[in-house]
């Protein structure tokens, strides 16, 4: 069984959000189980090619868009496969030789994304009718990848497709002169929504054979229709072989407490010393005041209003006044920021902010903090929650989507976290004030970080579940 896994981000070549981890260590957890897997994805400015070995491949060619056309070339990650499976760039300077994913320095997204990833997938196609590239499956991820389903059968491809939704409030809308652009089928083949535009996020669950997202809990959110349009709830129902929920795993050679490579002190369930010793380089860099018996709240998220932002600004103020601390790592919107930023001038002893995107920090968030609070509004999996709770961090989490599927509520004795709903404030501060009381009684907070710490969040089972699905195909 031969697989190609396209996705617009993969880690550790390139990373925005969640997508980008699962499409780094989702296709190497599957390397055992299929004789081949080839992972494609755009070659952007940012990535360092020198680190990953980044080589050309003999294969050019180019691709019609509009009245024009864009060359493209064909790079491959030369560098030890233990931390990447194999891995194909498409450089465009065009399309992706720019310094941002989705988004220019500022923040603003690139104004032509669409034409950006309707590239991105013209060029798998053209690979494809030129016997570069073959498979027996095609693994899709989220909205950039969302009209390969329909190529395939347009072109009377017949190769089985699977479509994952990691998050279904991103649905890549492109305007019917955009849908000008690509191949006439295509057109009479997409459905508007009720918007009058169209969804690359839709058409790639139309039309794939299979449809999956990323955990049992966003999946039945999803089926119910919680939060969605009509359009939308219309194409769920009409899933042939319905939509199956599949939880992330992690990759937990990387995100290891015992040998994290971000971390001077590393530590274990049975020695947590280093956890101590981490909470002071934590408090130390964001120069919080250094009263290691007080509790510390990490946050590491994009700033947007779903992650929770609205709830967690409303309790800052009283908590901070009570001497517990927050470290909140995070970039995004401006206005999310601002509200961090002045609520660090007021209180610069307990809350601190970085804006950015900063992986070393955001392990020693994960190492030294007590706690990590995640109330989004919806989560369709979550990774923070599920590297919290591998370093001993405990998850204050809304019960929702994927957070509700791998966080246990703690009662003595028993669970891993704190769940609070519904998704208001009230709720969460009873979940804060539990934690906080908890995390006095200092033998039930240490058997709570060992169990958090036991949990198996590794990829094996998940990575069994996609193989079983593949393999149900055939
Ligand atoms: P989402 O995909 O919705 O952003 P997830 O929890 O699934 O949320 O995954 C987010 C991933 O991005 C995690 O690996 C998290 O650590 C990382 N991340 C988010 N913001 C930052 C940041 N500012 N700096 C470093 N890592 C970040």
């Amino acid at each position: 069984m031969n697989i190609l896994f396209v996705a617009s981000e993969v880690a550790p070549f390139s990373k925005a959000g969640g997508l980008a981890d699962v499409a780094g260590s989702l296709p190497r957890a599957l390397k055992i189980y299929v004789s081949s897997m080839l992972v494609i994805t755009p070659l952007y400015g940012i990535i360092d090619q020198k680190k990953y070995k980044i080589k050309p491949l003999e294969y050019v060619g180019k691709i019609w868009l509009g009245q024009k056309t864009y060359p493209y070339s064909i790079f491959e990650a030369t560098s030890d496969s233990s931390s990447h499976a194999p891995t194909w760039f498409i450089r465009s300077e065009q399309f992706f030789d720019r310094q941002g994913i989705y988004t220019d320095e500022s923040g603003e997204g690139f104004p032509d994304n669409n034409l950006r990833y309707f590239f991105f997938q013209l060029v798998i196609m053209d690979l494809l009718s030129r016997k570069i590239i073959d498979f027996d499956i095609l693994h899709c991820n989220d909205h950039h990848t969302g009209l390969l389903p329909a190529l395939l059968k347009l072109n009377g491809i017949n190769r089985t497709t699977v479509f994952t939704i990691h998050n279904f409030l991103y649905h890549g809308h492109f305007s019917e002169k955009e849908l000008g652009l690509l191949p006439e089928s295509l057109g009479r083949t997409f459905k508007k929504t009720q918007w009058s535009n169209y969804s690359a996020l839709l058409e790639g669950i139309t039309h794939a054979d299979i449809v999956t997202t990323v955990s049992r809990g966003y999946a039945k959110e999803l089926l119910a229709g919680e939060n969605l349009d009509s359009n939308s709830i219309e194409r769920l129902q009409a899933l042939k072989n319905g939509l199956t929920g599949i939880v992330n795993g992690i990759d937990t050679d990387y995100w290891n407490p015992g040998v994290d490579e971000h971390l001077t002190f590393h530590y274990s369930p049975n020695d947590l010393t280093g956890k101590s010793q981490n909470k002071s380089v934590l408090l130390n860099h964001f120069k919080l005041s250094p009263e290691m018996d007080m509790p510390v709240i990490g946050s590491i998220s994009r700033l947007v209003e779903n992650k929770g932002f609205p709830l967690i600004v409303e309790v800052l103020e009283e908590y901070a006044g009570q001497g517990v601390k927050f470290v909140f790592l995070g970039s995004g919107d401006p206005h999310i920021a601002k509200q961090l930023q002045d609520l660090h001038q007021r209180f610069p002893n307990n809350i601190g902010f970085e804006d950015g995107f900063n992986e070393p920090l955001a392990h020693l968030i994960e190492a030294g903090a007590d706690m990590f609070l995640m109330p989004s509004r919806f989560e369709p999996c979550g990774l923070n929650q599920l590297y919290s709770l591998r370093y001993g961090t405990i998850p204050i989490v809304n019960r929702t989507g994927g957070l509700g599927d791998t966080v246990l509520q703690w009662s003595p004795g028993m669970g891993t976290g704190f769940l609070f709903e519904p998704y208001r404030v009230e709720a969460l501060r009873e979940s804060l004030e539990l934690a906080l009381q908890t995390f006095s009684i200092k033998a039930e907070w240490v058997a709570l970080i060992k169990r958090a710490m036991s949990q198996d969040f590794s990829w094996d089972w998940s990575a069994q579940q996609y193989f079983k699905l593949y393999e149900s195909r055939k």
